[in-house]
């Protein structure tokens, strides 16, 4: 999976936190198969509940790319991309992980 946060490679230990870039840190979990690199358990929570979301009643099992632009503050635009489908949605999260504002985009 191809991971980019504010126009920046990241998702690994060398690259930055999947979700919000940052390099310190060392918290990792495994998704979709891959083994992702988080600052924190907060930012992995998000990005597990972010994708959780945006996935559901989708047919979409496989990521290719994901593209996040945005911080905890403002809120996020993400897309995901792989070979076949294409989905963008603004998630911004409150204390704890929860999602407090989501909608999908065209
Ligand atoms: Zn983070």
């Amino acid at each position: 999976m191809n991971i980019i946060v504010n126009g920046v490679r990241a998702g690994s230990k060398a690259t930055g936190c999947a979700l919000c870039g940052a390099t310190w840190g060392d918290h990792h979990e495994e998704m979709f198969g891959e083994d992702l690199f988080f600052c924190c358990d907060i930012c992995a929570a998000e990005f597990r509940n972010m994708i959780e979301k945006a996935l559901q009643n989708t047919p979409i099992n496989k990521i290719d790319e994901l593209r996040i632009n945005g911080n905890y503050r403002d809120g996020r635009h993400v897309v995901i991309n792989n070979e076949k489908n294409s989905l963008s949605f603004y998630v911004k999260f409150g204390p704890g992980a929860v999602i407090e504002e989501f909608r999908m985009e065209k």
